[in-house]
């Protein structure tokens, strides 16, 4: 067993780790400025696109994607621990190497199941990173943990679909270079089989119908950077049949499909999240003196720095393992270990935060650190690509299957 990065990745985790030091942390900062000044919050501010066009120049672009034909043709194991740099600033790094979640599995999900014109009209900008995208699966009025559940309608007129829903937490919407949202609604909500009910159709922002209606909160952030997390109504909204993604009924089984990749993507990034807080919680540790000691000398600070390195080795670990299990046996084959990674990372990584943040008194709560941004987004991976229940549900079923 052999647990070292293979020559390419270390050389582009060296090529990665000079760019966020050089480029990305110091645009963190003006990135906020930056904001404050738009004409909109929800519009992309000039230095993200200053970041794009450096990462591209540099090589650092589309690393996520697999297929050699529409991206860097890494595996999982390469991918991985670039993965992770990129998460120590969730709210630039993936958008300036065009890996942020929800394009990336947007992109996937087209190059596998979308037809040539929609490659063409979709992908193709989506992979220059001159338009964004969303998923829109969850609705407010229904448990959308469960997909069967789902209530928007995808009715067949003649030659087009039309499209009736409401939908919300809808990631990347709120941002205007959103122009594609990919939708999940039924076609034949009575049909025998609930996991060949829904379909899924690819809905231009400007077709009329669509109504962007607000921003969903996250404990109080609305996430500029990411895009937002929108409340979108489908009204009436009429698109080409053209529009359909793959067969009307296999929308449940493209949902399964598009969300394998992204988890792991999101534990990646979760694992980078622990180590700039763990980082940070050091350096304040040993910076600051209450009773006499600096925080590092207290027991009970380094009980938390110590449980936290464990955590993180033991989560990378695990991490790893499921990317290779997905580059050599299939996303199917490594099905437990994604879903145990899933369980697993949020759940630790929102621990080592929470102490970080206690480790900083009222400066871990403030707007001054990145930690309380960051535990907030760590937290909603918890629910985020299936709440955790979900999760354990399915795993536990697999394994008791060994004993009936
Ligand atoms: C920041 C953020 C971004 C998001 N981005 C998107 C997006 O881009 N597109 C999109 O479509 N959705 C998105 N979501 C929605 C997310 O995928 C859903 O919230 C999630 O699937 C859960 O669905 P729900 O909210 O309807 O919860 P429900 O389905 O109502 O579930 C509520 C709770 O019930 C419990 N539960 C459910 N089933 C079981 C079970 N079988 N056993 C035990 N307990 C159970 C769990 O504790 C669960 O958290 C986002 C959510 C957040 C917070």
């Amino acid at each position: 067993m052999d647990f070292a990065y293979d020559a390419r990745t270390e050389e582009l985790r060296e090529k990665l780790l000079a760019f966020m030091d050089e480029h990305v942390y110091p645009a963190e900062r003006t990135a906020e400025e930056q904001r404050a000044l738009l004409a909109s919050p929800w519009d992309t501010p000039p230095v993200v696109e200053e970041l794009k066009a450096e990462a591209k120049r540099q090589g650092l672009w589309n690393l996520f994607l697999p297929d050699a034909e529409y991206g860097a043709g890494l595996t999982n194991l390469q991918y991985a621990p670039l993965a992770e740099i990129t998460g120590r600033s969730p709210q630039l790094a993936p958008t300036a190497l065009n890996c942020a979640a929800p394009d990336t599995g947007n992109m996937e999900l087209l190059a596998q199941f979308g037809d040539e014109a929609q490659k063409k009209q979709w992908l193709e900008p989506l992979l220059t990173g001159e338009i964004r995208s969303a998923f829109a699966m969850t609705e407010p009025e229904v448990a959308s943990s469960d997909a069967t559940n789902i209530e928007t309608r995808i009715r067949r007129d003649g030659e087009s679909y039309v499209v009736d829903g409401r939908k919300w937490y809808i990631s990347g919407a709120m941002n205007p270079d959103c122009k594609i949202f990919i939708v999940m609604g039924k076609t034949d909500p009575d049909g025998t089989d609930p996991r060949r009910q829904q379909s899924m159709i690819l809905v231009p922002r400007d077709t009329p119908g669509v109504e962007v209606r607000r921003a969903m909160q996250v404990y109080g952030y609305e996430d500029h950077s990411h895009g937002g997390h929108a409340e979108v109504i489908f009204d009436g909204v009429r698109v080409p049949a053209s529009h359909l993604i793959g067969e009307e009924g296999g929308g449940f089984a493209i949902a399964q499909a598009r969300l394998g990749p992204g988890r792991i993507h999101h534990c990646m990034r979760l694992i980078g999240m622990a180590e700039r807080a763990v980082e940070l919680m050091c350096r304040r540790a040993v910076s600051r003196t209450a009773f006499g000691k600096t925080l590092a000398q207290q027991g009970v600070v380094q009980n938390w720095i110590a449980d936290a390195r464990v955590q993180i080795e033991q989560l990378r670990l695990l991490v790893l393992k499921t990317a290779w299990l997905m580059d050599t046996v299939g996303n199917r084959g490594a099905h437990t270990e994604i879903q145990a990674i899933k369980i697993a990372t949020p759940r630790a990584v929102v621990d080592i935060i929470d102490k970080a943040v206690q480790a900083h008194g009222a400066g871990g709560v403030s707007q001054d650190f990145p930690l309380a941004e960051l535990w907030a987004a760590a937290r909603t991976l918890k629910l985020a690509d299936g709440p955790d229940e979900v999760h354990q549900r399915s795993l536990a079923r697999r394994e008791l299957k060994k004993y009936l």
